[in-house]
């Protein structure tokens, strides 16, 4: 039994990663995610974590989708985790008896590659099930006053563009997140040799074999991603941009065409040449435990930034 065991446990879209540290030997786990509520299922991965490290914890850090308010540890609005106003953190504190520090996903990510790189400016944009960015500035994860701050996946991309889950038209996350590219491809039915395409992957692969339908998919996707680049630098003046999440992990498929189309708009615009001069964009690569060990970095950090004041509930934007 060891003391000092701090928890880091990452919410995705399908699974659940968690890794155990500072006890004798760092524990790592993924799990499937699956239909019970999602506070019972990040106690349950905490409680195995913490047996299989045989100790107790002194604090855990929770990165997940949604809106996350970091004062109460509550999240909402995780649509593509069935997170409607879950009081994640008072749960996993009273079943684990320690601190717990929950934290937006990309902004947790974002916190990470600050602190990894040595930045105090870092936008990190996340492809995946959905899109969104965490951004950090001046050191400080930026929660904006209703903790909604980098939810740039429903800004407008294209206005004829394909109806979003949120409602809108054309938001960027209906054109270039994971499900939207796959959906496109099936839409157009670009399965070549009666092969029928179902994955994003597929997709890339597809548009790597000069497939122009595929290709044409993928294009659209990296020229609104290369938008959303541009939007990140300008917006908050970061110096670093990393891109991430299941659809990057395409490889040279998705960066290609997102360098080709960042390049266009240097050459297109001097404003946008001399905003990107000097910034970085990388891609992250398939790192499973990148979200686990963010998520254990906000544990060791604790509350960083957030929400200035809770919104009280229904209150619109703008009202007073
Ligand atoms: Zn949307």
């Amino acid at each position: 039994m060891s003391d000092g065991i701090v928890l880091g446990i990452d919410v995705g879209g399908t699974k659940l990663a968690g890794m155990a540290s500072g006890g004798d030997a760092p524990v790592v786990r993924t799990e499937p995610r699956d239909d019970s509520p999602i506070d019972r299922q990040v106690v349950e991965l905490a409680r195995r974590l913490l047996a299989a490290a045989s100790g107790s914890a002194t604090a855990v850090g929770i990165a997940t989708p949604g809106r996350v308010d970091v004062d109460a540890g509550v999240v909402d609005l995780a649509v593509n985790v069935g997170a409607e106003a879950v009081a994640l953190g008072a749960a996993v504190e009273t079943a684990v008896g320690a601190p717990a520090f929950v934290e937006h996903d990309a902004r947790a990510v974002a916190r990470l590659l600050a602190a990894e790189g040595g930045h105090s400016d870092v936008a990190y944009l996340s492809v995946g099930t959905g899109i969104s960015a965490g951004v950090v500035v001046d050191g400080v994860p930026l929660a904006g006053a209703r903790g909604l701050a980098g939810e740039i996946g429903h800004q407008l991309a294209d206005p004829n563009g394909p109806v979003c889950a949120c409602g809108l038209i054309g938001c960027l996350e209906a054109i270039a997140s994971g499900p939207a590219i796959a959906r496109a491809a099936m839409t157009g039915r670009v399965a070549g040799n009666g092969a029928e395409i179902t994955t994003t992957a597929d997709v890339y692969r597809r548009a790597d074999a000069g497939d122009p339908d595929a290709t044409a998919i993928v294009d659209r996707a990296a020229r609104h991603l290369a938008a959303a680049v541009r939007g990140l630098v300008l917006a908050f003046g970061v110096t670093h941009v990393v891109v991430g999440g299941g659809v990057t992990h395409a490889g040279s498929p998705f960066e290609r065409p997102l360098r080709r189309h960042l390049a266009a708009e240097r050459e297109a615009s001097i404003l946008v040449d001399r905003a990107l001069a000097g910034t970085t964009v990388a891609i992250l690569g398939d790192d499973p435990l990148v979200g686990a060990r963010a998520a254990t970095l906000v544990a060791r950090q604790g509350r960083v930034g957030g929400p200035r004041a809770a919104a009280p509930p229904g209150e619109e934007v703008g009202h007073r």
